[in-house]
């Protein structure tokens, strides 16, 4: 699975948090996908990251 990071984003950073090793807070105030989940642990907490998401800003890309 690929994530991607739409325009609703607001830049909470509750993606980040769930999910560090896919979803990063950028210098511009929004999320950015760093990587691709490589991991069944890291799949899952990217799932969960974009179930979390308070404005459907991540997508499967
Ligand atoms: S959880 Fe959603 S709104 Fe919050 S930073 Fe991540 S993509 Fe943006």
């Amino acid at each position: 699975m690929k994530y991607l990071v739409n325009e609703n984003c607001i830049g909470c950073g509750a993606c980040a948090g769930i999910c560090p090793d896919v979803f990063e807070l950028g210098g511009d105030g929004y999320a950015h996908v760093v990587a691709d989940p490589q991991s069944d642990t890291v799949r899952e907490t990217a799932a969960e990251a974009m179930a979390s998401c308070p404005t459907s800003a991540i997508e499967e890309a």
